[in-house]
């Protein structure tokens, strides 16, 4: 009983967050940028943030996460890290030889107030920046928003990237938001399968899901290559994966260098799937193809076989806004009941799209995103309200021990675990790998509280 004092009465708090759901910005920000090519991520703050912000990454991933820090004492705390900064651009080139350094601020930086582009325009002055290599940066202030805001910042600092040729390359940039190694796979499987040429940022798959081959690479084989960031301009299309990950960087892409953009939910579950294929196949003017329509047809043959072990099931969920969205439209398709619903990343549209998802149902779903939307919270929903099921990231483990709930591990982070890095749950694929592991759970439950007479051995 670990959190045995969360109390059943639900105070009113505005100043106090209990077991955040969420994590901080330079954490998107870091993630993000191992999804670029030869990038060593660059934390402009103290050793502490970096330290922590690497930890949890190796943590989830279960990879050694390599990072630079402009390493703040108290001078830098107090008249600015540009020294500091200027340092570390120049002895990364020369020591580590990336292609590309991606930097991200810190609380720290934020408060003094540090300017990066000015910063980086004096490192390439100086000459620290070779000819050829890069740097992208991103402002990623701790205390605004959370490791989504993060990331969804560096991708824009992708963005920015993009110098147009005025010919067209025929591709569409795919904006995938924080997904799992394996899930920006799937993504690009899916494409090819549809014939469409595609440039994804970022992309993750190959550098933190990567092979054990006896060779140590410091920069692994996968990640979107910094030329494929400049052509981005000259993209046929955009498809924004996540209003809060994705869209900044697509409508950046749309309002500077014309490129269209749609944002649509990522694809998790049966519909939001349909909507992603349908818009690459409308972008590149190409029909389904029949392995992509088995794989759907796979996808709805396990939904309706075991559609009586979900029916009006009750879930708890939380994570990130993106991710929560599509989760409640796929739950709700298979007759569950999501019933609260958090996320630490705040942002009024949130409440509103689950409180549409949710319409139909014959209750009013529990819903905050915010701060004070946190753990806690969601603990005293459910000791108010219980569920069958509880959906989320590591921390939920407490709660579904105390409360003796069924759990799926979906989301940032799970420590706990490994196969997210290599099963998608994205698309037709990922579906029923997510329904395999709610079904999982639900009659492993079943099984553990049957009598001895109803104990069944067949489905
Ligand atoms: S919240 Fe701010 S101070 Fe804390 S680890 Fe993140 S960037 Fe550093």
């Amino acid at each position: 009983m670990l959190l045995r004092h969360t109390p059943t009465e639900i105070a009113d708090r505005s100043a106090l967050t209990i077991n955040p759901a969420k994590t901080c910005q330079p954490i998107g920000a870091m993630y993000a940028a191992l999804g670029v090519h030869g990038c060593l991520p660059h934390s402009h703050g103290s050793q502490g943030c970096c330290a922590y912000h690497r930890s949890t990454l190796t943590r989830h991933y279960k990879e050694p996460i390599s990072a630079g820090t402009s390493s703040f004492t108290e001078g830098a705390s107090v008249f600015g890290g540009q020294a500091n900064l200027l340092q570390a651009i120049n002895n990364i080139f020369t020591v580590y030889e990336p292609e590309v350094i991606a930097v991200h601020t810190t609380c720290l930086s934020e408060t003094i107030g540090d300017d990066l582009p000015q910063i980086t325009d004096k490192a390439r002055k100086q000459g620290s920046i070779p000819d050829g290599k890069d740097v992208i940066y991103a402002n990623t202030p701790s205390y605004v928003g959370s490791h989504v805001t993060g990331f969804a910042n560096m991708v824009k600092g992708m963005a920015q990237v993009a110098a147009p040729t005025g010919v067209k390359n025929g591709k569409v940039n795919v904006i995938p938001g924080w997904v799992e190694p394996a899930d920006m796979e799937e993504i690009k499987r899916l494409a090819a399968l549809a014939g469409v040429e595609i440039i994804l940022f970022p992309d993750t798959s190959g550098v933190l899901n990567g092979p054990m081959s006896g060779h140590y690479h410091m920069y692994p084989e996968g990640g979107v290559t910094m030329d494929e960031l400049r052509s981005t301009g000259d993209s046929i299309g955009t498809l924004a994966l996540g209003e809060w990950c994705s869209a900044d960087a697509a409508r950046y892409l749309d309002s500077t260098h014309k490129v269209p953009c749609r944002v649509l939910d990522m694809p998790f579950g049966l519909q939001a799937t349909d909507r992603f294929v349908d818009a690459l196949r409308t972008l590149a003017g190409r029909s389904v193809p029949d392995e992509i329509t088995n794989e759907r047809g796979q996808l709805v043959d396990m939904i309706s076989d075991m559609h009586q072990y979900f029916y009006q099931k009750k879930v708890a969920l939380v994570g990130d806004p993106d991710q929560l969205i599509a989760m409640t439209e796929f739950l709700v398709s298979l007759d569950m009941w999501p019933v609260h619903v958090v996320t630490g990343t705040p942002g009024k549209k949130f409440e509103e799209r689950i409180r549409e998802l949710t319409a139909d149902l014959p209750y009013e779903v529990n819903v905050k995103a915010g701060s004070e939307s946190d753990m806690f919270l969601l603990h005293q929903w459910i000791k108010n309200g219980s569920v069958d099921l509880i959906m989320g990231n590591t921390y939920c483990k407490y709660i579904a021990r105390d409360e003796d709930i069924p759990y799926v591990r979906w989301g940032f982070p799970i420590l706990d675990r490994v196969g997210h890095q290599y099963f998608p749950t994205v698309g037709y694929k990922g579906g029923l790998r997510l329904l395999e592991k709610i079904l999982n759970v639900l009659l492993d439950r079943t099984d553990r509280d049957a009598p001895e007479q109803s104990f069944e051995l067949v489905l």
